[in-house]
């Protein structure tokens, strides 16, 4: 007989093939910088999904989320309490206090970076309190949960620190927050999407090896409300069921003999 075994480990990148994925990845951070930049009152979804084209584009580079699953931009847009994979339009317009959630994927040698962030339109200082601390929240919990990504973890100790930071969020920010049931991070390397896929909360200890090398896509998406959504009608968009805010932040992140390495920087950009 013949057992299919379970993968035990999580497949390891050469430095090389990181150097690789993180020239990838600092393309994407360039496109996220960009379309923070243009998003300003009145600019439509799909005018920010042009702004992200031309850096991807600009830099050799491929949008990889351009036909992938049938999805139609380089983008996806999801704002207030759209939580992800809202369709660029020409029809939405952002307006100032808004916040507005970018995911954004660039393919580049073969090699993929993914990654999201979450802002307010005219800057985070006008949004109303509670989203702007759902934001900040969001943005640390993934700051400590990928403290996880080392070498000799397991899987799940991610999740696990994922979950842990957001209900210490809660207590730092005196807010509520669900985490958003079913959706999650995942492996990722040549193609976007790779096993495993990763929970943003759950027990530790479980799953494949994470070791020198290993590569994750670590996501949380968080509400102000309950952990429950759906999709619209237009096959994509997922929204909060319960109408709360919605906030989403993710970068690509290789566990290394030093520590977690951000494949996804967003350097400022001066200009
Ligand atoms: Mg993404
Ligand atoms: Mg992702």
């Amino acid at each position: 007989m013949v057992f299919r075994k379970r993968r035990k480990i999580i497949p390891a990148k050469t430095p090389g093939e990181l150097d690789a994925m993180q020239a990838a990845g600092e393309i994407v951070g360039k496109a996220l910088q960009a379309v923070k930049a243009a998003a300003t009152a009145g600019v439509s979804t799909l005018d920010l999904d042009k702004v992200a084209e031309d850096v991807i584009r600009g830099a050799g580079a491929t949008p990889t989320f351009q036909g992938y699953q049938g999805f139609p931009a380089s983008i996806c847009v999801s704002i207030n309490t759209e939580i992800v994979h809202g369709i660029p339009n020409d029809r939405t317009r952002v307006q100032t206090g808004d916040l507005v959630s970018i995911d954004c994927g660039a393919t580049l040698d073969g090699w993929v970076g993914d990654s999201a962030w979450t802002f307010g339109v005219g800057g985070q200082e006008v949004l109303k309190p509670p989203a702007a601390a759902l934001n900040e929240a969001t943005e640390w919990v993934l700051m400590e949960g990928m403290k996880a990504m080392i070498p000799g973890n397991r899987l799940s100790d991610v999740s696990h620190a994922l979950e842990q930071a957001t209900r210490q969020a809660e207590q730092r920010w005196d807010i509520t927050l669900g985490i958003v049931d079913g959706y999650g991070g995942h492996g990722i390397g040549r193609t976007m999407h790779e096993q495993p896929w990763l929970a943003n909360e759950g027990r530790p200890g479980r799953g494949p090896l994470i070791q020198e090398g290993s590569v994750l896509a670590i996501e949380p998406m968080l509400t102000l409300g309950g952990v429950d959504s759906f999709v619209l009608d237009d096959g994509w968009t997922v929204v909060t069921a319960d109408g709360s805010l919605a906030a989403h932040w993710e970068h690509t992140v290789a566990a290394t003999a030093t520590g977690p390495r951000i494949l996804t920087p967003r350097y400022k950009i001066t200009k």
